[in-house]
């Protein structure tokens, strides 16, 4: 069986024509590349709710307030497991869970911090624990468990989950999204959907397919390479961010998840590399000086990338949502996407189902969907990535003697305000550079 909830409903071979078939936008026009083709050999006809696209922490989570809601769901990952491979680095905020209601477990939990200590380039520690920063410090996830955790947590709200299942292009009528056209094993499979959420992460087709507009510029792109090592050395109390040339444009990592196993990672802006290869070169000269890391194997590597942009400016089309990486709602500051993803994707879902209810998923129908992710991330999205659009100019002395003003400060809360007081304080020529956007 290739799904985690109840049966898949995917009858091989089996042809059920209960509805219109889906139109192309004009009668005349031939598909676009990315639109199915009408006569294509369909073998299976799906009508649901709502489909969801992508079984990340985004989708999974939309699918389980979809389900929630009253919907029928049914969630798609082109995977073969769910969570599986994992690219990411697993660190996250406590103040999080709450908000997306869920209960701190061990049953996806594998390491607590007190806090992180920001390196500066001449090794100069500003420690950041939870009296200087709340509960802004955090976990570090076991990511396969913790998203396979949502899928559950999505079938026992009563999604089903149907893995191994790609969408390959969109379904419109009349100008609205009404479905997917997907690939389950050898099968092709036309779900209609009243809503569509796409939650197919960075690399997303879906908004492109909808003629939402996702390009993404290069200095928005952050080129990742993350190693799991073990054997390493260190205070596995605090993870440790790395700033300057070390990580041009972005930061290293390593986040702890045993007394000896980290793992250890780079984002480096993509406008300040040669290629994406140049990730590693940083990544292996880091860990060459660093000797508590040097003294570490490698267990397992990574690589991906993150965006680190303003959010897409159009999230919705009728009939369709956009959540979580695929509407680049990852945090261009720090590069972290779940807690954004899982918000988005609650909020995803929780419109999706109303929609459903109210017989409407026009644009205005599922405005309030850009409406809730925009009152409560917007800001700080905004406010994020002018601060990192800063940093990536910064080099290494000014660093140096930024964080040493708010090392000497001995600033207790870390927060814009009392960052520029100690910078005032103990550098005021650096004042023109930090003032404005901190
Ligand atoms: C190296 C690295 C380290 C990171 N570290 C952190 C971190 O420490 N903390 C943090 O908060 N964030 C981190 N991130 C970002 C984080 O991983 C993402 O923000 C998060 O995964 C977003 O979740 P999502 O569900 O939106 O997308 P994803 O997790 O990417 O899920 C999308 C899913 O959609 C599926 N899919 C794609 N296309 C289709 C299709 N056509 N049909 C069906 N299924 C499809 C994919 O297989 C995938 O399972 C990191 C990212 C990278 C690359």
């Amino acid at each position: 069986m290739d799904s985690l909830s109840a049966p898949v409903v995917c009858p091989s071979g089996s042809v059920s024509v209960s509805f219109a078939e889906p139109r192309v936008d004009s009668p005349q026009a031939r598909p676009k590349p990315h639109e199915p083709a009408r006569n294509a050999n369909v073998q299976v006809e799906r009508d649901v709710d709502v489909l969801v696209i992508g079984a990340g922490p985004t989708g999974s989570t939309a699918a389980k307030y979809a389900a929630r809601g009253g919907a029928e769901v049914l969630l798609i990952e082109k995977r073969s497991e769910i969570g599986t491979p994992v690219r990411c680095g697993e660190g996250v905020a406590k103040r999080w869970l709450d908000e997306i209601g869920l209960t701190p477990s061990a049953e996806f939990i594998c390491h607590e911090v007190d806090g992180a200590r920001v390196i500066a380039p001449d090794g100069t520690a500003l420690v950041v624990d939870e009296t200087r920063a709340g509960n802004e410090c955090g976990y570090v996830l076991e990511r396969d468990l913790f998203d396979r955790y949502l899928a559950k947590e999505a079938a026992k709200a009563g999604a089903e989950i149907l893995i191994k299942t790609s969408a390959v292009g969109l379904l419109r009528d009349d100008g609205r999204i009404i479905g997917a056209r997907c690939e389950h094993m050898a099968e092709t499979v036309d779900v209609r959907a009243k809503v569509v959420i796409g939650a197919d992460g960075f690399e997303s087709q879906v908004g492109r397919w909808a003629g939402l507009e996702t390009h993404l510029r290069t200095r928005d792109i952050d080129a990742c390479l993350q190693y799991t090592m073990v054997g390493v050395a260190g205070n596995p109390r605090y993870n440790d961010v790395y700033l300057g040339s070390c990580a041009p444009g972005g930061y290293a990592w390593v986040f702890w998840k045993q007394p000896d196993v980290a793992n250890v990672g780079i984002g480096v802006n993509l406008s300040k590399i040669r290629d994406r290869a140049d990730a590693k070169r940083y990544l292996d000269a880091l860990i060459g000086r660093t000797p508590s890391l040097a003294k570490g194997e490698v267990i397992e590597e990574v690589a991906g990338a993150v965006s680190v942009s303003m959010p897409l400016e159009k999230t919705i089309a009728p009939g369709l949502i956009l959540a979580g990486d695929a509407a680049r709602l990852i945090d261009p500051l720090t590069g972290g996407g779940i807690l954004n993803g899982c918000l988005s994707g609650k909020y995803a879902g929780e419109v999706a189902a109303d929609a459903v209810s109210a017989g409407k998923a026009t644009e205005e129908a599922l405005s309030p969907y850009e409406r809730r992710w925009r009152a409560r991330l917007e800001e700080e999205l905004a406010r994020h990535y002018l601060f990192k659009e800063r940093l990536i100019r910064l080099d290494d002395e000014t660093v140096n003697r930024a964080i040493h003003a708010i090392v000497e400060a001995k600033v207790e809360r870390i927060t814009a305000a009392n960052v520029l007081d100690a910078i005032r304080q103990y550098e005021p020529g650096l004042l023109t550079v930090f003032e404005g956007f901190l």
